[in-house]
């Protein structure tokens, strides 16, 4: 008996059935059910994700004799033989192979012959970007004048590749990644079809593999099946399958990176390699450990949102009390870099002991960046020192120059910071900016969980617009902040205090520089200006 993979078998025929493409679906029906049909689209977004599923839907419910509510019925002569892949009307070219002028010349030529059945010719051209230069202005000659009883779907993962000559004469439809909730529930309905047990975490866990790919997902899921015939599927068989950690390994390696005991986090990495587990997968998936670690660290009620096992989240609870907040966030950092470098990496253990000894020795890292600013200051002196020293006396507020007002409380005078060049100060802070600053720490503590730990590291400053720039000590911060969402919650909040609406723009501090290098500190402006009227 052949056996057929889990993707072609249980690859959806019906709209109904394509799982996390809702609103790529309802605009597709609602076309077909007033007629109003396009003659050129593009399908983008990442693999797996159910471009040309869609696409032969869409071909056979254009030409279906009985479409119910815009999805084709699947009875009819036209609906089978599509099925069946018989059908002339619905032509695939895979422009991976066929990428030259030729090819679409070919199609040009055919597309002049009206279908003899059914009403439309669908050509879909799946990974459109590969297509020659030559090829796409062939392509576009027909795309300019389509016959009325033609449509071109085209499918790609790199829509940046295409001509904006081509852009500009399709629908646009983005394929958003699927969620990891969509594809468990999608895996365990076809296993319950299947009569396969399988733990519900099992599938979880390969989910999260997929990365929002249905098609990476089923073949994972097909791969651990056919490991383990005819027994239960669990949580512990995927990770043996895939070469997978369990997270007990990883509460052992960030206890020990806590201890700092060197040996003891090489020793573990030694056993891993042993085992042959996947570097790149354990650098992600500690990550993802460290991520949860932080979210239990900074909400409360956190256990509905995150997918582990009451014991589990009894260590996760264990670890968040034994690890700051700022190291723990330093931990996220150098990992996420790390995931990004491995993918290419050929020396992928070695890089992944450094990145782990890095935790373990602060200092080291530390001295890194400041020898690199000690560089850098120096390098500021000889090329801007006279400049500095002849502006010096302008920029009283940062100077304990003649006739200007006394240094800032609380900086000491720092006689090196006098002589190095600081932005500009802005002539006139607004009013409203003021207020938010002066309020700035109890709008913060009413943000949500992440944001909330976030903006306690922040800075304030004031940018074009009389905009308050909040500035984070790292782009991952100001990444999470910077969302457009947290955005206009801080904004939300800034009206509800102070009862006016300031714009708030997120930066970040470069790496190896100092926030006053390129900011100016409004707070501590406005905090002396109240200083003085004492
Ligand atoms: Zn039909």
């Amino acid at each position: 008996m052949s056996y057929t993979a889990l993707y072609r078998k249980f690859r959806p025929t019906a709209f109904e059935d394509v799982k996390g493409q809702d609103h790529i679906i309802m605009t597709l029906q609602n076309q077909i059910r007033a007629d109003r049909i396009g003659h050129a689209y593009l399908f983008c977004g990442t693999r797996g994700t159910g471009k040309t599923t869609v696409a032969k839907i869409f071909a056979k419910a254009v030409n279906c004799e009985h479409p119910v509510d815009g999805s084709p019925c699947g009875e009819c002569e036209m609906c089978k033989s599509i099925a069946a892949g018989t059908s002339m009307n619905v032509i695939e070219i895979d422009a991976a192979s066929n990428n030259g002028v030729d090819n679409i010349r070919e199609i040009r030529e055919e597309v002049t012959y009206r279908p003899t059945e059914g009403r439309y010719k669908v050509y879909i051209i799946d990974e459109v970007h590969m297509l020659s230069i030559g090829a796409f202005n062939a392509l576009l000659k027909t795309l300019e004048e389509p016959p009325d009883y033609v449509i071109f779907i085209l499918a790609t993962t790199e829509v940046h590749k295409i001509p904006i000559t081509i852009l500009s004469r399709c629908q646009h439809y983005d394929f958003k990644r699927i969620s990891i909730e969509t594809i468990t529930d999608r895996m365990k309905e076809l296993m319950d079809t299947e009569h396969v047990d399988v733990e519900d975490k099992a599938l979880r866990y390969i989910a999260k593999a997929a990365d929002g790919s249905m098609r990476d997902a089923l073949s994972l899921l097909d791969q651990c099946i056919a490991f383990y015939m005819g027994q239960k599927l669990t949580y512990d068989n995927v990770l043996e399958v895939l070469g997978a950690v369990d997270t007990d390994v990883f509460s052992k390696l960030l206890r020990k990176t806590i201890e700092r005991d060197v040996a003891g986090v090489l020793d573990i990495v030694e056993e891993l390699v042993m085992q042959g587990r996947e570097l790149t997968q354990l650098a992600a998936d500690f990550t993802w450990y460290l991520r949860n670690l932080l979210l239990v660290k900074t909400s409360d009620n956190i256990e509905d949102v995150l997918d582990v096992s009451t014991e589990n989240m009894r260590q996760l609870q264990e670890e968040a009390q034994m690890i700051e907040t700022d190291v723990l966030l330093r931990y996220i950092r150098i990992f996420s870099e790390l995931s990004g470098q491995l993918r290419y990496a050929t020396q992928k253990r070695v890089m992944l002991e450094v990145a782990l000894i890095k935790l373990c020795t602060p200092a080291m890292e530390t001295d890194q960046d400041s020898l690199l600013d000690r560089i850098r200051a120096v390098e500021e002196k000889v090329e801007k020192g006279f400049e500095a020293a002849a502006n010096a006396g302008e920029r009283v507020i940062y100077v304990n120059g003649d006739g200007g007002p006394a240094g800032y409380p609380g900086e000491g005078g720092d006689g090196q910071s006098a002589v190095r060049k600081k932005p500009e100060l802005p002539n006139a802070i607004p009013e409203d900016v003021q207020e938010v600053v002066r309020n700035f720490r109890s709008i913060a503590d009413e943000a949500s969980g992440m944001v909330r730990t976030y903006l306690k590291r922040a800075r304030l400053s004031l940018g074009g617009d009389n905009r308050l720039l909040i500035v984070l000590p790292d782009s991952l911060a100001a990444s999470v902040v910077g969302r457009e969402d947290h955005v206009q919650e801080i904004e939300g909040l800034i009206e509800n205090k102070i009862g006016k609406k300031v714009d708030v723009e997120v930066r970040y501090v470069e790496e190896g520089r100092h926030f006053e290098d390129t900011f100016v500190d409004i707070a501590k402006n406005i905090n002396m200006e109240i200083t003085v009227e004492d």
